[in-house]
């Protein structure tokens, strides 16, 4: 035995395809000097021949030849539940880009370039078998075999390939489509589950992922999927998905109209994780069809899975990108820039509607002197301490942020003085009444409020900021720890 053979425990069986008779006997030679055992045909036609009665471990074949070429030969394979486990590993000529892309898209597992890459042939149909999982389906006669390989039925199953691989094209360009510039993680997935939902119907179909605020489940089902078929559906979901929990599911209806069908026949039920290379699994798709839906479109979810843990993990880190920009590392409360975005907003909708507003200054006091006597780093744990207190303080619809050092800014709509005021010294009590577990027991930290309101259309936010700034300059000069304005 050779040293590859070592390497390699268990011997192959490689179905060797090419027209050419030196070509076929060099990779004959190539393959048994390594220890494999080769069946040979010159063309795709002979070669669906050959496996109609033998069981290759792995496919070897050329591109360019008569009858059935390489590319249409490796389409039925791939389309046939019989064969699609088989692996495929192409040989183009050289420097032809369109071969190469063809190859690419027929399905093949693998291709190789025949002048260049030809010293490692072996080696890579090695590597590509042991890759390869064994078939999930039993052993069943391909298509062609149950046609008797006749000219009009490698027609016809040609004519399906290329047809099922337009609709697995339409398939990805619809969900990839899905991804707008204006999109919300919702309305994405909403869409996500409308393309496919008539895939499965009268069935049950949801998608859950771990969205901003903790997991979340959507679904829809038809008129045959019973509340069973739905409970277990995500009772299969958390045990075979990648989350532990089983999701609480936001379910609609589907408008399938199938009255007659009062339950699914033969169901049967999926659940495909949503992955995406260098992302951790973030999604998952889980369905329950009559089994004859399921099998036909199997291809077909399992692109949809795919697409999903494309999708998920764009939104993801679109998400991660959307936080960093409007987020205060430190405190996590809105930045700056933010909170005057969303005041400038808010003051729109006052001026539309003739609504109030009122704005809050708030400045720790006397904050230099915390951090010259604990340092900078209890300073910092004060920051976000007094920050999760100030938004424990306000109500929902009042927004806060980080505008400097140890200022912040809130705004509150519908909001007058008075109504301001009562809200800033509830603030400023929250903040003052606890104490701060980085502090000495006795050391408690207060705040200054300056507040002003929205005056009509002729006042501006920078002005009504200026009034603010003004009224806590007083609030300091007033002693501190108080609200002004
Ligand atoms: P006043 O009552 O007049 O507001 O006094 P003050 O000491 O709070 O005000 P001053 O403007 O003199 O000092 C602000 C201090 O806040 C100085 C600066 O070191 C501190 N500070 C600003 N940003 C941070 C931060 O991110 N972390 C920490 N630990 N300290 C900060
Ligand atoms: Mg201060
Ligand atoms: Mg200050």
């Amino acid at each position: 035995m050779t040293n590859s053979a070592a390497r390699t425990p268990k011997a192959l069986q490689v179905l060797l395809v090419d027209d050419n008779p030196i070509q076929l006997s060099l990779l004959r030679h190539l393959f048994q000097r390594h220890g494999h055992m080769t069946l040979e045909a010159k063309n795709g036609a002979e070669a669906l021949l050959v496996l109609a009665s033998e069981s290759p471990d792995v496919v070897v074949s050329d591109c360019v030849m008569p009858l059935l070429d390489g590319y249409q030969f490796c389409r039925l394979l791939k389309d046939d539940r019989a064969t699609r486990h088989l692996p495929v590993l192409l040989l183009t000529a050289q420097g032809t880009g369109l071969a190469r892309f063809w190859a690419k898209t027929c399905g093949a597992d693998r291709f190789l370039v025949k002048g260049r890459d030809l010293d490692h042939v072996v080696e890579v149909t090695e590597t590509l078998a042991a890759q390869t999982p064994p078939p999930r389906v039993p052993r069943i006669p391909s298509k062609l075999a149950q046609e008797g390989f006749t000219v009009e039925a490698i027609q016809l199953q040609l004519a399906k390939a290329l047809e099922q691989r337009l609709v697995e094209t339409a398939l990805r360009d619809s969900l990839a489509r899905l991804y707008t510039a204006d999109h919300d993680t919702s309305r994405l997935i909403e869409g996500f589950i409308e393309v496919l939902q008539e895939l499965v119907l009268p069935g049950a179909l949801v998608v859950a992922y771990q969205g901003d605020e903790g997991l979340v489940c959507h679904g829809v089902h038809g008129s045959s999927a019973s509340l069973e078929d739905r409970a277990t559906l995500l009772q299969e979901l958390g045990e075979r998905g990648p989350f532990s929990l089983s999701p609480e599911c936001h379910w609609h209806p589907a408008s399938d109209e199938d009255e007659r069908r009062k339950s699914l026949r033969n169901p049967v039920l999926r659940v495909l994780p949503a992955t995406t290379p260098g992302y951790p699994a973030i999604g998952a798709l889980a369905f329950v069809a009559e089994r004859q839906a399921a099998e036909d479109f199997e291809r077909l979810f399992e692109i949809a899975a795919e697409e999903l843990g494309r999708l998920l993990s764009l939104e993801d880190s679109r998400l991660r990108l959307y936080h960093q920009a409007i987020q205060d590392p430190l405190t996590g409360l809105y930045n700056r820039k933010h909170v005057l975005d969303m005041l400038s907003i808010e003051l729109d909708k006052c001026e539309r509607f003739g609504q109030q507003l009122s704005v809050m200054m708030l400045d720790l006091d006397h904050f230099k002197s915390v951090n010259d006597r604990y340092g900078h780093p209890a300073g910092d744990q004060v920051l976000g301490i007094m920050s999760q207190r100030m938004l424990f303080g306000l109500r929902k619809v009042d927004q806060l942020g980080r505008i400097g050092g140890e200022e912040f800014l809130a705004f509150c709509p519908q909001t007058d003085l008075d109504g301001a005021r009562a809200l800033a010294e509830r603030l400023r009590e929250y903040v003052t009444v606890d104490p701060y577990p980085c502090l000495p027991p006795g050391d408690r930290v207060t705040l200054s409020i300056g507040l002003a309101q929205w005056e009509g259309p002729e006042d501006s936010a920078d002005a009504m900021l200026a009034r603010a700034d003004q009224a806590l300059y007083q609030a300091k000069a007033e002693g501190r720890n108080c609200v002004m304005g």
